[in-house]
């Protein structure tokens, strides 16, 4: 079976050369006679690969070095509870934006924790079609935080800009537009993104956090959801999920080979060039629900004229081999997940494809 062309939302595709270097040294790391996977989490084999891991996230996104790095297990799910346990003080509230799906379960796993107000959402009818800009946010100028979702993975849209919240920091759900480009890491208190959208494998989420915030945290909660304990122990605490941790090793690796995040960006813009562009061309036959200014360049949703002619699509793309292409199955609709493994080659195929399924009706 060859390699499909993989739109899938998360877990998504990883590039080809960071799986191939992990299946050429899975029986053997480095001359050690055992796989990584085997290797203790406080040996020198493993520590190689954890500290290499941490310099090239350091490296790409050029984080300051008054933030910590922190590898967390559990996903991005765990963080909307760990976040407010960490940063939401008795007597504090905190603010969050609400723009999709993740962005809502964010919000009620931290009231579940303290007190919390809603900053702007752009629901309607249970549906997110764009960001909400500065005027409509009513931020709390004493907040402990204000939470954002920087790209909404099942509504297809993504900021474009930054809220200016003055001095309260600004904590993001990253997980679905994590290293699509460069950032400045500044303009946060808090990053958080699960792996397996761009960098990796599900069940590891990197956190990138101011260091006052971090030690500023709660000291009142379990040891093991400080982010202070993980920041003392270089996030070797306990047993981090090392495979996990080596795959997005060789992922930013080879990121970094290829020429950084400018060249993932370049390639990431291209991608959706492409594909909104197939989009617009036919607006009789795909329809785009989100703002053109909101649209994300990770997930690209549209619908077809019928739901049947939706089912046809997908199955007649899977059959030439591209996958991944069903809405979230809240929404409905086609979702195309663009993140940065995807090839360029693998989107001119498929717009080729659209071309060619909406000329036919
Ligand atoms: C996928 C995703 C999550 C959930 O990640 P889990 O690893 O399943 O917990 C949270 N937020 C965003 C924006 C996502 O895309």
């Amino acid at each position: 079976m060859p390699r499909v062309h993989n739109f899938n939302a998360g877990p998504a595709a990883l590039p080809l050369p960071a799986l191939e270097r992990a299946q050429r040294e899975l029986l053997d790391h480095d001359g050690t006679g055992m796989s990584i996977i085997e290797h203790s989490h406080r040996g020198k084999a493993f520590e190689a690969v954890h500290n290499e891991a941490i310099s090239l996230l350091r490296q790409l996104l050029d984080v300051p070095d008054d933030y910590h790095v922190l590898f967390q297990y559990g996903g991005a799910s765990h963080q909307f509870a760990v976040v407010p346990l960490n940063l939401l003080h008795a007597g504090r509230s905190a603010d969050y934006i609400i723009t999709g799906g993740w962005s809502e379960k964010a919000y009620q796993e931290a009231e579940r924790i303290g007190t919390v107000r809603v900053a702007g959402t752009t629901e309607v009818d249970k549906r997110y079609t764009r960001i909400p800009r500065q005027e409509e946010l009513t931020l709390d100028p004493n907040a402990a935080y204000v939470h954002m979702t920087t790209n909404n993975t099942l509504f297809g849209t993504q900021w474009h800009w930054l809220p200016e919240t003055g001095d309260v920091p600004l904590v993001a759900d990253m997980s679905s537009d994590f290293l699509w480009r460069r950032i400045d890491v500044r303009r946060f208190g808090l990053i958080y993104a699960g792996a397996q959208k761009n960098i990796g494998p599900s069940g590891l989420t990197v956190v990138l956090a101011r260091k006052d915030l971090v030690d500023g945290g709660r000291k009142d909660i379990p040891t093991i959801f400080r982010y202070a304990t993980h920041a003392t122990n270089n996030s070797l605490y306990n047993t981090p999920p090392t495979f996990a941790i080596y795959l997005v090793r060789n992922v930013l690796a080879y990121t970094v080979e290829t020429g950084g995040l400018d060249e993932v960006e370049r390639r990431n813009r291209r991608k959706a060039e492409l594909l909104y562009g197939t989009i617009d061309e036919r607006p009789d036959f795909f329809r785009a629900p989100v703002e053109a200014a909101s649209r994300s360049f990770m997930n690209v949703v549209f619908r077809l004229p019928s739901e049947e002619l939706e089912k046809r699509f997908i199955a007649e793309a899977a059959r030439e081999g591209m996958v991944g292409l069903a809405g979230h199955r809240s929404t409905g609709g086609i979702r195309v997940s663009l993140y940065n493994a995807v090839e360029v080659a693998s989107v001119e195929f498929l717009v080729s494809f659209m071309r060619a399924f909406a000329s036919r009706g």
